[in-house]
């Protein structure tokens, strides 16, 4: 469903002719349902790649399809259509939910903007259906981010991504930035609702025991290459 074909990616350094070449040749598969575990070091590409696939940057040079449509060929209405299919999950999403903005306001501006449920009565509605779906109480639609605990607010983020009815999350880092106590929590709110709406995970983290636990195959960068890929077993007993 989400195939990335010889990915490059330079950027320019300041004031001078040479480039960083942050991805070097990477080139992925993901199918309906499954987790496809991205690790590797700080400065190894995982953002990078993580922008190509979501279209947020251009690469160099390479094709990003879903569901055989090269997303880096698209622009205005049909590049945001495609977009909304792939939803982007950030480590800390405290840093992406507008502070000024009750929970269940956030919800429904995303509800808006896409056109979805309706009038608002039907956006209200679902925006009850989304904060139980990621386990919240929906009263919670009242309250605002920084009166969320970390782990609310990642459900709220969640809940925001899965609001535009993605059929690929990216998920960067999702639980890095929670208490030890409520990752797990968060892990397996993710792996339910991966089963439960036949969700496609990209799962990105430096931390290899994280994603092991999750994904069905592993795919290990280093300097902007994908130098490991398989299942988790046969990757990790290597490195
Ligand atoms: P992480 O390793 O946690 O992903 P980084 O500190 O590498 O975070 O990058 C944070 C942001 O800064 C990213 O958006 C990345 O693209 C950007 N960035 C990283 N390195 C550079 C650089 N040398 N010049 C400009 N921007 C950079
Ligand atoms: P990771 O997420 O694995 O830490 P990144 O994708 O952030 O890796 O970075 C990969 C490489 O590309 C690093 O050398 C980083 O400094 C460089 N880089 C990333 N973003 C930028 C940018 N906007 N400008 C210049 N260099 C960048």
């Amino acid at each position: 469903m989400l195939r990335a074909t010889n990915l490059t990616k330079e950027y320019p350094v300041r004031g001078g002719e040479n480039v960083v070449q942050a991805l070097a040749g990477v080139s992925l598969e993901l199918g309906e349902g499954e987790t496809l575990g991205i690790v590797g070091e700080s400065g190894s590409g995982k953002s990078t790649l993580a922008k190509l696939l979501v279209r947020l940057e251009d690469p160099t040079s390479g094709t990003v399809e879903l569901d055989g449509v090269d997303l880096t060929k698209l622009r205005g209405k049909a590049l945001r259509e495609q977009r909304q299919r792939i939803q982007m999950l950030f480590q800390d999403p405290y840093s992406s939910l507008n502070p000024r903005q009750r929970v269940g306001a956030i919800l429904t501006e995303v509800l808006g903007v896409h056109r979805l449920a309706g009038d608002a009565r039907g956006r209200a509605r679902r925006v009850g259906e989304l904060l139980e779906l990621v386990g919240l109480d929906p009263r919670l639609a009242q309250r605002y981010p920084h009166e969320l605990s970390g782990g609310q607010r990642q459900r709220v983020g969640i809940a925001r991504a899965l609001a535009v009815e993605p059929k690929v999350l990216l998920l960067d880092e999702p639980v890095s930035a929670l208490d030890v106590s409520v990752r797990a929590e968060i892990m397996n709110l993710l792996d339910d609702l991966r089963r439960d709406l036949r969700l496609s995970y990209v799962f990105i983290s430096h931390d290899v025991s994280m994603v092991r636990h999750i994904s069905d195959r592993v795919a290990v960068l280093y300097l902007g290459r994908v130098v490991e890929l398989g299942d988790w077993k046969s990757v990790l007993d290597q490195s």
